[in-house]
């Protein structure tokens, strides 16, 4: 069976705000998190494991941490998304 990083979020609480979880209320990934691979289950909810707010993390560009997608801001300050996999296509288009 495969692990899965479900631990990570043993003893977590759901509240009104959202996910509590060692005192610190974490909020669901944003659609920008898909496919990365710190995002934690639990009970059916999507969240990140570096962030307890992933919404935050994409606000100013892309987050950082992401696994799936690679940021660039480009001179004019504009942020490119380029999926992993396809970063070569991607910087060949330009
Ligand atoms: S590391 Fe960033 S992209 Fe990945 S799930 Fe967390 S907030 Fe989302």
């Amino acid at each position: 069976m495969a692990k899965k990083k479900v631990n990570y979020l043993q003893g977590a609480e759901k509240t009104e705000q959202g996910l509590k979880f060692k005192g610190i209320i974490l909020e669901p990934i944003v659609e920008n998190c898909e496919g990365c691979e710190r995002i934690v289950e639990f009970e059916g909810e999507k969240y990140c494991a570096s962030y307890p707010r992933p919404r935050a993390k994409w606000r100013n560009g892309a987050c950082n941490f992401a696994t799936h997608v690679k940021a660039e801001i480009d001179k004019t300050g504009k942020v490119k998304l380029n999926p992993l996999k396809a970063s070569k296509r991607a910087a060949r288009g330009r």
